[in-house]
């Protein structure tokens, strides 16, 4: 089995700290293709039974002006063409105007995404349910998942469900 997962979410959420938890493999970018439309291959999760291609979603954030802009719809538009996509937010901090920009655009895409609540580490679980109220209806999630990417709470459970998805 193998797939393409996407992962999104604004700066310092712990996209990357994720993925140098799971990734075992950096690649650098493959084509000129993959770099006009600005995806990055981050690396590749492989077990015995499957692989998974993890791509970087930059620019999806509030453009400031037309080339922004112009990014965002292609970073966009590259979220429908993978099996999966990983929306991470922080347990640490309220939603907020830079979620809810990526949560907006992520109405158009019909890719399952799954909820990621980093940082779990930091917070009371007390608190974990107030993140997770503020988020629960924002989307159709596929799954919600609270992890720690520095600790690696739940990453492996993680893992096996969208292996299983694939
Ligand atoms: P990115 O901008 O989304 O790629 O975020 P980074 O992976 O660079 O992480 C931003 C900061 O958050 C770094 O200082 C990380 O060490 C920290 N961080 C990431 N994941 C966790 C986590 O699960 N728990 C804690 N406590 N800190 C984290
Ligand atoms: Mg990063």
């Amino acid at each position: 089995k193998s797939g393409f997962v996407a992962i999104i979410g604004r700066p310092n959420v712990g996209k990357s700290t994720f993925l140098n938890r799971v990734v075992g493999q950096k690649v650098a970018i493959m084509s000129d293709k993959a770099q006009t439309t600005r995806n990055k291959i981050q690396g590749i999760y492989t077990t015995d039974e499957a692989q998974i291609v993890f791509i970087d979603t930059p620019g999806v954030h509030k453009p400031q002006n037309r080339l922004g802009d112009f990014m965002v719809k292609s970073a966009l538009s590259s979220l429908n063409e993978v099996d999966a996509v990983l929306f991470m937010v922080n347990a640490d901090e309220k939603r907020g105007a830079g979620d809810n920009f990526i949560i907006d655009r992520l109405k158009e895409v019909k890719k399952p995404i799954y909820l990621v609540i980093n940082k779990i580490d930091q917070i009371h679980p007390d608190d974990l349910l107030v993140v997770m109220d503020q988020y629960k209806n924002a989307l159709d999630w596929k799954e919600v998942y609270p992890i720690s990417a520095l600790e690696g709470n739940n990453v492996d459970e993680l893992l096996d469900n969208l292996v299983g998805n694939l």
